[in-house]
């Protein structure tokens, strides 16, 4: 009866949706995408911040330095983000919780709202509000990789425009759908972008390259890695032209292949090679320790890092679903742009 009935419509409308369908939905993916974005006031507001935070910790440590990471400033913040910042400060040996806890004590007083130092945190921050503009900053102490990879993430966004498009829309419905929270084991910003890339690095033509297979043209070492890559983005201005694919159409290829093809059982996806890589050769077959590699995302420079291990065995079937219902949306639904974000 019912279910035969609605199988039989199903294959219809599957035969009905094609490439060519979906790309009609792409301006208003592309809307959505614009009204996600942050302003130029917006990004004029973050700067002034950032310079008056300079200013007082330069008198407390003058060889220190400030550097934004995260997503205000790897192209993939969303409007009214919080911003990163990393205090780099390179005297030899530290005490990290007691330069927080001073660095509190100047932020607190010099008038900025809810300052606390989380010194037992896995990443000790302090964070604070600034009540003229109403923006909230967390402060860490010499985590240059993460300066470096979001360096990374914000040469890859140069190449072509279609990978901001893409993550900021996939973070957008991740957040929607409860799925972007690594506290209560689902994926960070970071792991969705480096899912987005690798995604891009595999299309036919390929719409990204593997900057980290270039010759590099950009080289540091931060706490014993190598980090190289290419960075002279505006050298591949081109590169992803060929293939002509529009949004609407990655976003369903991205659901599709994370719902149905990606392989879990033996795959790790790794922006570093710009390919798959197998879970054998990196060891990561079975849990070790809180590790269980149910879905396995390389970090780019942290080699022994996956992003995926906050995934366990009951937010893997979540994420899956999720993946699922995005991918048969994009699919079906006679409206897709509005069915993908609504609240779980
Ligand atoms: P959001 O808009 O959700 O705040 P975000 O881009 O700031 O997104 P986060 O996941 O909050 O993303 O991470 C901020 C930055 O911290 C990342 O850009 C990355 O540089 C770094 N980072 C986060 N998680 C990791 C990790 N597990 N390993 C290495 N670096 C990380
Ligand atoms: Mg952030």
């Amino acid at each position: 009866g019912h279910h035969v009935s609605s199988q039989r419509m199903r294959s219809r409308r599957r035969e009905l949706r094609t490439r060519h369908d979906i790309t009609s939905f792409a301006p208003q993916f592309i809307s959505i995408y614009e009204s996600l974005t942050p302003s130029e006031g917006e990004k004029e507001k973050q700067k002034q911040l950032l310079q008056s935070l300079e200013k007082l910790i330069i008198k407390e440590w003058p060889n220190a330095q400030l550097h934004l990471y995260g997503s205000c400033a790897n192209s993939f913040g969303a409007s009214s983000c919080d911003i990163d910042v990393c205090l780099a400060i390179s005297d030899g040996e530290i005490d990290k919780s007691k330069i927080l806890l001073r660095l509190a004590e100047i932020l607190q007083s010099d008038n900025l709202q809810d300052v606390q130092a989380l010194t037992r945190a896995r990443v000790p921050i302090v964070k604070l509000k600034d009540p003229a503009t109403g923006i909230s900053c967390d402060i860490c102490i010499n985590n240059i990789l993460a300066v470096v990879n979001t360096k990374l993430l914000r040469n890859y966004s140069q190449i072509d425009h279609r990978l901001r498009q893409l993550v900021i829309i996939v973070k957008h419905w991740a957040k929607s759908r409860g799925v972007n929270d690594t506290y209560q084991g689902t994926l960070s910003s970071y792991a969705y972008v480096l899912m987005c890339i690798h995604f891009l690095q595999l299309r036919r033509p390929a719409i990204l390259p593997c900057l980290q297979e270039m010759q590099p043209t950009y080289m540091v070492t931060v706490d014993g890695i190598e980090c190289a890559f290419f960075d002279q983005v505006q050298k591949l201005q081109h590169f992803g032209s060929v293939n002509r694919e529009s949004i609407a159409e990655l976003l369903w290829a991205f659901f599709s292949y994370w719902a149905y093809h990606h392989d879990y059982a033996n795959d790790v996806i790794s922006v570093r090679t710009g390919g798959i890589i197998s879970k054998q050769s990196k060891d990561w077959t079975r849990r070790i320790g809180n590790d269980r590699h149910l879905i396995c995302i390389e970090d780019p420079f942290e080699l022994s890092h996956d992003l995926g291990r906050v995934v366990d065995k009951f937010t893997i079937k979540i994420l899956r679903e999720e993946f699922e219902r995005a991918a048969e949306i994009m699919q079906y639904d006679p409206n897709p742009s509005v069915r993908l974000f609504e609240p779980y």
